[in-house]
């Protein structure tokens, strides 16, 4: 698919290539013959498609990868998932199986497994991008292989000659009662289920919910969760193919039709809820300013309720709290003077000449004013999703940055949430039991619904907010929209737009 130039590569180290080094050694352009629907997209296409084609495809797949990971951000189950991509699969990339007997079967596969290879280039580059993009192609992967057809899918992971040990019926008896633990009590009959023996690591996913037993560093999986162990597979050999493809990416820059796509493509792999900007969450009327943040804070999600109470117990904050309040205020529509003025107050016990030496520039910089290097567009940074708050830079001793719900203790946290004025014991109790299950999200949406039920009940009676804008929150800039809107119901004739700007990925 992309031509390497064979005068380029030693002959000697030719042969003897193994078939991850193939794609950097002397191309066959052929096309491929897809027997199955799935792919575990080992052999890289060869054959020739047009730009316009390397482009188009690429992006009708991030449109299907951004959708399945938002589901995920609002805790979709997998067959709310599956409703709500097969419209979006049907348009995007669809691939129907081989009984359908559709002509545009090899048609739809080539284009399943050349748009995947191109993302592959795209999303290579770093370690973010690639970890992202495997967890939601195996998102893909596991919801077509349990959509398949039973026999066909069965075909394909035949194919794949996976080296599993079939445990025979003397072990399987051997360990009757342990197998049977493992499963819950099931089979009743140890004859009624098959099992195979893998390296355990290769089935994490089993292992840390104890669903299989474990003997001699070998998992013993039972054939109904042969699902989990070919996504297991499917994960860890792109995992692995991406680090590869990452070592080979330097040979790509020399072409310069392909890498300005490639680069585009992976601007837009935006976290789905981290592309917010002001225009989405401006609140026209409002008033946004220095002096009016006090009272604006209330409708503050708790992320920036506590950087707040800190910022005003200690005339302080330190840089990576300062930088998280610093966007998600420039996202709710505090222009720059305004910015700087709020913070220039706020640090009350500092020398003017100190503030604008160690401190001004840092907030010029986040709106884009000063700087060069992520102000792509000219605007700075974006304010930090969610997402972005709970996996990176977890603070530290002494910073007050990060989520209240993950980097808080539960005493700290109740003790926090009781002093904002959430009091009542049984959402106390739901969010202990969310943070427990690490469902973060969804503790930061029960403190809405309970802090907004009047309003939230007004507008669902009335019919004023549709569904889409009373989704799950995945944005603090988000949850201020909502909470300012819903707080300003009554004396503010601004209405929702309903964009959920967080959840759609540009390209
Ligand atoms: Fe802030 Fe998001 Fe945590 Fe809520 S879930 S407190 S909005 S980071």
């Amino acid at each position: 698919m992309i031509r390497q130039d064979p005068s380029r590569i030693d002959p000697k180290r030719r042969t003897g290539l193994n078939h991850r080094q193939k794609q950097f050694a002397a191309p066959t352009f052929q096309n491929v013959e897809y027997k199955h629907r799935l792919n575990f997209y080992i052999i890289p296409p060869t054959s020739d498609i047009t730009l316009e084609q390397f482009e188009q495809w690429a992006i009708d797949r991030l449109r299907v990868l951004a959708e399945l990971e938002a589901c995920s951000f609002r805790n979709k189950s997998p067959a709310e998932t599956a409703t709500h991509m097969k419209p979006i699969l049907d348009k995007y990339l669809p691939l129907s199986s081989s009984v359908s007997g559709s002509t545009a079967l090899q048609n739809e596969r080539q284009k399943d497994h050349y748009s995947h290879f191109i993302l592959r280039l795209a999303f290579a580059s770093t370690e973010d991008l690639r970890r992202r993009f495997a967890r939601a192609e195996s998102m893909l992967f596991r919801m077509r292989f349990q959509a398949d057809d039973s026999k066909e899918r069965q075909a394909f992971v035949e194919s794949l000659n996976l080296d599993w040990e079939t445990v025979g019926d003397d072990e399987r008896r051997e360990y009757a009662e342990q197998l049977r633990a493992a499963g819950g009590g099931y089979p009743k009959r140890i004859e009624e289920e098959n099992y195979f023996k893998v390296d355990w690591e290769r089935v994490p996913e089993l292992v840390d919910s104890r669903r299989v037993f474990l003997k001699y560093g070998k998992a013993y999986v039972p054939g109904r969760e042969q699902a989990s162990i070919i996504v297991a597979e499917f994960t860890s050999r792109l995992e692995k193919d991406l680090e590869l493809t990452a070592r080979g990416l330097p040979r790509l820059d020399e072409d310069d039709r392909l890498a300005p796509i490639l680069a585009h493509l992976s601007a837009n792999f935006t976290t789905p809820d981290a592309s917010y900007s002001s225009s989405q969450t401006a609140l026209p009327g409002a008033d946004i300013s220095a002096r009016n943040i006090d009272a604006l804070s209330a409708s503050f999600p708790l992320c920036m309720q506590s950087l707040h109470r800190s910022l005003r117990r200690d005339a302080h904050l330190k840089h990576y709290g300062r930088l998280q309040y610093t966007l998600f205020l420039k996202g709710i529509g505090l222009n720059l003077e305004e910015c700087l003025l709020f913070w220039r107050t706020s640090f009350s016990k500092i020398t003017d000449d100190v503030y604008n030496k160690e401190y001004r520039y840092n907030v010029r910089h986040a709106y884009g004013d000063v700087g060069g290097d992520s102000n792509r567009r000219g605007n700075g940074y974006s304010p930090f999703s969610c997402q972005k708050i709970l996996t990176e830079h977890p603070p530290g001793p002494g910073e007050s940055h990060g989520c209240p719900y993950r980097h808080f203790s539960i005493d700290n946290l109740t003790a926090l949430l009781q002093n904002v004025g959430v009091k009542d014991q049984e959402v106390l109790r739901g969010v202990k039991e969310d943070k427990e299950k690490q469902k973060f999200h969804l503790a930061c949406n029960r403190v809405f619904e309970y802090v907004h039920k009047q309003e939230i009940k007004k507008v669902r009676d009335e019919g004023t907010w549709g569904a889409a804008q009373l989704e799950t929150i995945v944005h603090p800039n988000e949850y201020f929209k909502r909470s300012y809107l819903l707080k300003n119901m009554g004396n503010n004739p601004i209405e929702s737009d309903g964009k959920d700007a967080d959840v759609r990925m540009e390209g």
